[in-house]
C-alpha cells in the first residue's frame, strides 16, 4: 500500500539481547511530533552501530528504530516554522536513541529539532555530511573561536579515516592549516592526502602511556577517541592551545593530569552534538556549504541501499568503513 514505508525496527530480545529487522510500518505506527518528513537518505554515524549491534546501550525505549540523522522534504507540518515540500535536515535531539529515527521511509519528530537545508546543500549531501561531519565543524568552531587559526599552527585530526575525522581534515585544509592526520591505517595515507592532510602519524604514537607534559607540536587537536590518545593530545598541545573532544572511538577515560592546563594554559573543549542549540546548527551548515568542497565531500563518501544498512552499522564499530556511507531510502 502506498501510505507504507519500510524501517529498521531494533527490539528487545530476552534479558540481554535484541533483534533487529526490516518491517512495513504506517504513518500511526510512527511517535509524537508536529512535522511529518519523507525521509529521501539517512547515514551510519558510530552511534548507529551501537544502537543497531548492541554493543553499548545507545538505545533507551524500546522497540526503537535507529538512525540518528536524516534528510528529506517535509510532508505535513503543524510546526509554525514549516511548510509541505521544505528541505530538511534532522541531526541528534535523542533521534535513534528515545525517539523514532532515520532508519524508515518516513519520520514524525519535533519541528523544533529541524534544520532548513541552506541552499546549495541537497539531502544526499546532508547525509554525506551527517552527524560525523557537523560535528566536525562544530570543533572546528570550537577552536577558532579560541584562537586557533591557521597561523597559529598545526592542528591535529585523530581517527583521521573515520567520518568525525575526514570531514575535519577536508574542511581544516581547506580553510589553510597544516593538518596533521593520526590513522591507524597506514594504506589510507594517499587517500588522506588527497583529503587535504599535510602529514600522516600513526595513531600508536597517541596511544602510549600519556605523560602529564610532552613536546609541544600542534595549536589545536580534534580528537574522535579519547583514553590515552587524548592525554597525549593535551601533553603534546603548545602553549594556550585548544583540544576539542567529541569521541570515544577508543575508550570512554581521560588518564591525564592538570599539567597541560595549569602549566600550558590548554583549553579543553567538550563537543556535543545533539542537544547543541539550533543557532549553532545553523551556522554550522552555512560554514559547511562555504568551506567543504564538494568535490572532497563526493570522494570521502558512499552510498548504500537500505537493504545494507545493518550490515554497515556492524562494520563501522569493526573499523572497516573509510570517511562517510550514506544510506538511500527514498
Ligand atoms: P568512525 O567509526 O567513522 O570513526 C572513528 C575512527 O576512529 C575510525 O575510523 C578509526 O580511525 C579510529 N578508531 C576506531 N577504533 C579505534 C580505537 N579502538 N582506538 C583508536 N582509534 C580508533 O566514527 P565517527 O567518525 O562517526 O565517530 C567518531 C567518534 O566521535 C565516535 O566515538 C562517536 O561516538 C563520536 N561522535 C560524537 C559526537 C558528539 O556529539 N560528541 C557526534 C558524532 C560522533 P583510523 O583508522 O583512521 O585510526
Amino acid at each position: 500500500m502506498a501510505d507504507r514505508f519500510p524501517a529498521i525496527l531494533v527490539s528487545k530480545e530476552g534479558e540481554k539481547g535484541q533483534k533487529v529487522e526490516r518491517v512495513e510500518l504506517g504513518l500511526d505506527d510512527l511517535m509524537e511530533g508536529d512535522v511529518v518528513v519523507e525521509v529521501a537518505h539517512s547515514t551510519v554515524n558510530y552511534k548507529d552501530g551501537l544502537a543497531v549491534t548492541g554493543r553499548s546501550p545507545v538505545v533507551r525505549r524500546w522497540p526503537m528504530i535507529p538512525g540518528i540523522d536524516f534528510a528529506g522534504r517535509v510532508e505535513t507540518s503543524e510546526h509554525p516554522d514549516f511548510s509541505p515540500g521544505d528541505r530538511v535536515v534532522l541531526n541528534g535531539w535523542g533521534v535513534g536513541e528515545t525517539h523514532y529515527g532515520g532508519y524508515a521511509g518516513k519520520a514524525r519528530v519535533s519541528g523544533d529539532w529541524l534544520v532548513k537545508l541552506p541552499d546549495g546543500l541537497d539531502a544526499a549531501h546532508a547525509m554525506a555530511i551527517g552527524t560525523a561531519g557537523y560535528t566536525a565543524m562544530l570543533c572546528i568552531l570550537a577552536l577558532e573561536r579560541h584562537g586557533v587559526t591557521p597561523e597559529a599552527g598545526p592542528v591535529v585530526v585523530t581517527g583521521a579515516t573515520g567520518g568525525v575525522g575526514s570531514v575535519a581534515v577536508a574542511i581544516l585544509s581547506k580553510l589553510g592549516y597544516h593538518v596533521v592526520a593520526s590513522t591507524g591505517r597506514a594504506s589510507e595515507a594517499d587517500w588522506l592526502k588527497s583529503l587535504g592532510a599535510a602529514e600522516i602519524i600513526d595513531r600508536a604514537e597517541l596511544e602510549a602511556k600519556p605523560k602529564p607534559l610532552a613536546k609541544e607540536r600542534w595549536a589545536g587537536a580534534i580528537d574522535t577517541v579519547g583514553s590515552s590518545t587524548l592525554a597525549n593530545l593535551l601533553a603534546m598541545t603548545h602553549y594556550r592551545g585548544t583540544v576539542a573532544a567529541c569521541g570515544l572511538a577508543g575508550g570512554m577515560d581521560v588518564p591525564s593530569t592538570v599539567a597541560p592546563f595549569i602549566l600550558r594554559g590548554v583549553t579543553l573543549v567538550g563537543i556535543d552534538s545533539v542537544r547543541a542549540p539550533k543557532a549553532d546548527r545553523v551556522e554550522a551548515y552555512a560554514r559547511l556549504v562555504q568551506d567543504l568542497d564538494p568535490a572532497k565531500l563526493d570522494a570521502l563518501s558512499t552510498h548504500i541501499p537500505f537493504d545494507d544498512v545493518v550490515q554497515a552499522c556492524h562494520d563501522i564499530l569493526d573499523n572497516r568503513l573509510r570517511g562517510r556511507v550514506v544510506v538511500d531510502i527514498g
